[in-house]
């Protein structure tokens, strides 16, 4: 409970640029919480290189890419679309079995139960790049060694550290529903579940345990860390690198990043998201690529979610800096 407890949490405490108070007192996490959250880090290395040892001089099996591309585009914007824009900002209504769907795909990306995502992604809104930010990459201030040290925290190092987020505060909503604290209870099942899918897959298609075992490598293990770096890094590379054509918050540095745009399925638009959260659409321009808001505009059309906050034209011009964007007009 440390750090989201104390105190130094009104904006005006904090200058934009020096080390967030007690930025260097870490409360590591429990021996068990560390030596999982390493196994699943370092997990997918080990099974790059076994499936560089296997696949050499053979190629990977186009089964192997296809099931690791389709499981990464459903957990994927099982976070995205449920996790984040659905539960996190109610960007718009879904049908309730729609939102158990999403929720389930979501704890299949490995990122944690679906109640304490949302807790933490909301903590993250209220304290942008502030004390009181589970993952900011301006913990430890804007000199350079304070920046890298930032940007190695709010990427992975935040994740080995004892900083819980109260649910109840929050996530009360979701804490009241019955059908998402029982997804939030399945989450290891769900986790194992991400893993035998690909296996039983690639063994069934390809007829042999060892097609089994490289679609495990592949649509298992490596899926999960890509996806996994790809939402570590909007919280890091997403508040340090980019360009800031909207307005956000005092302190609130998140920026667009287009070359993350497709693999984020639209959430590096992370400068548009911050400056207004609860819309449905992250990439706020012309020509930003937002597949996730694709997405929700399909449910829409299916009427499987209603009540989907579009961008209000009036609204983004408002919120206008000024500033060039990439992949805009
Ligand atoms: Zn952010
Ligand atoms: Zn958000």
């Amino acid at each position: 409970m440390a750090v989201s407890e104390r105190p130094v949490r009104r904006r005006r405490d904090y200058d934009g640029t020096s080390p967030f108070p007690g930025a260097g007192e870490h409360v590591p996490a429990g021996r068990s919480q560390t030596a999982l959250t390493g196994a699943i880090v370092i997990a997918p290395f080990a099974a790059l290189g076994a499936v560089i040892y296997l696949a050499w001089g053979h190629g990977a099996a186009l089964t192997d890419l296809l099931l690791a591309a389709a499981f990464y585009v459903v957990t994927g914007l099982g976070v995205t679309v449920g996790f984040h824009r659905l539960l996190t900002h109610g960007s718009f209504t879904a049908r309730p079995w729609l939102r158990v769907v999403l929720a389930v795909a979501g704890s299949m990306g490995f990122q944690g139960n679906v109640i304490d995502w949302v807790a933490v992604h909301r903590r993250h809104h209220a304290f942008t790049d502030r004390p009181g930010d589970p993952h900011s990459p301006y913990r430890y201030g804007t000199s350079l060694r304070g920046q890298l040290r930032g940007l190695a925290h709010a990427h992975l190092g935040w994740l080995f550290t004892d900083d819980q987020t109260s649910a109840e505060r929050y996530a009360p909503d979701l804490l009241a529903d019955p059908a998402m604290t029982r997804v939030a209870r399945a989450f290891p099942a769900l986790c194992a579940l991400s893993l035998a899918l690909p296996f039983a897959a690639g063994w069934a298609i390809a007829g042999t345990l060892y097609g089994g075992l490289t679609a495990f490598l592949w649509a298992g293990l490596i899926r999960i860390a890509l996806l996994q770096h790809v939402t570590w890094s909007v919280n890091s590379l997403c508040h340090l690198i980019g360009s800031r054509p909207f307005k956000t918050r005092d302190h609130d540095r998140a920026t667009n990043l287009w070359p993350l745009a497709l693999l984020s399925f639209g959430e590096s638009w992370h400068n548009g998201h911050h400056s207004e959260p609860t819309c449905a659409r992250h990439g706020l321009d012309r020509g930003q690529i937002d597949p996730s808001s694709g997405v929700i505009r399909l449910f829409e059309r299916l009427g499987w979610a209603s009540d989907v906050r579009w961008p209000d034209p009036e609204r983004l011009r408002r919120h206008r800096t000024g500033a060039l964007s990439p992949a805009g007009d």
